[in-house]
């Protein structure tokens, strides 16, 4: 009895003799059924045709994402501190030679998601590292489809998963989307690690927000401005996306602020004409 993964979106279910029947993630207006119609497959096929890369992201940053490109394409970040790393988001392949590389640089202590659409195979790879707590905001809880005794729900508005290493819940995209704050980040500047809750531009000066990106349904004035001040008080140089090479380099919490205003601007009847 495989845990079936949704091809379209990566997200695992419970071991079961069949498939659901569909993805509660992909039938939800903010994602999409495949064009191919509804799609299963599980770990030990995905083994077969794809592996995952390694790719430093920055200072500290080591980025983990499937090649070729699987489900939504994301990448997790490994963070690494002076007491132990942290794995956030996640991805849906896990094989021995991640698991084995994130060992050997100092192992994970906690794995924290920016929201439902990277949940993936989160229970697996908390299993394979050890059984560590894996933080979902529980504004986001009704999303969970394979539930494990590691999850840990976190409520309010931060929360601290280690020393330097807060939560902070921005909303928008999804009610619990959050990003996560890294102090010593950047060489000392700090880093903010986004997701979806903020999605970095192909510009890499500038971030968007959305409550769907593939559907294109936007968020209201009120969102954005939550957004832009649940971030106001962390200090941040760099701003590191959802993808490989998506990410702001200098300036961060400016570009978030430009960000804001630039959003109100579009969406206002002073906005492009
Ligand atoms: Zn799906
Ligand atoms: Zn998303």
């Amino acid at each position: 009895m495989p845990p079936f993964i949704c091809v379209t979106c990566g997200t695992q279910y419970p071991e079961a003799p069949l498939p659901p029947e569909q993805c509660l993630i992909c039938t939800e207006e903010r994602q999409y059924v495949g064009w191919a119609g509804q799609r299963w497959t599980t770990l030990d096929e995905l083994r077969l045709d794809h592996h995952n890369r390694q790719a430093p992201e920055g200072p500290g940053l080591l980025g983990i994402g499937t090649e070729p490109k699987f489900g939504i394409g994301q990448r997790a970040l490994y963070v690494r501190t002076s007491v132990g790393g942290f794995l956030w988001d996640c991805i849906s392949l896990v094989d021995e030679a991640t698991v084995s590389a994130l060992q050997a640089l100092g192992g994970v202590t906690g794995i924290a998601i920016s929201h439902p659409h990277f949940y993936s195979s989160m229970v697996e790879w908390s299993r394979a590292l050890g059984g560590v707590p894996v933080y979902l905001h529980a504004d986001d809880s009704q999303w969970v489809v394979r539930h494990d005794r590691a999850i840990l729900f976190w409520d309010g508005d931060t929360r601290e998963v280690a020393p330097g290493l807060t939560l902070i819940r921005c909303g928008g995209h999804f009610a619990g989307s959050a990003v996560l704050h890294w102090a010593d980040g950047a060489d000392g500047g700090g880093a903010l690690l986004t997701g979806d809750t903020m999605m970095v531009g192909e510009d890499r000066r500038s971030v968007g927000f959305m409550y769907s990106y593939p559907n294109c349904i936007p968020l209201n004035a009120r969102a954005v401005e939550r957004i832009g001040a649940s971030v106001e008080p962390f200090e941040f140089d760099h701003i590191y996306g959802a993808w490989f090479g998506r990410n702001i380099l200098s300036a961060g919490n400016q570009a978030v602020r430009y960000s804001v205003r630039r959003y109100l601007h579009a969406i206002s009847d002073r906005g492009q004409s």
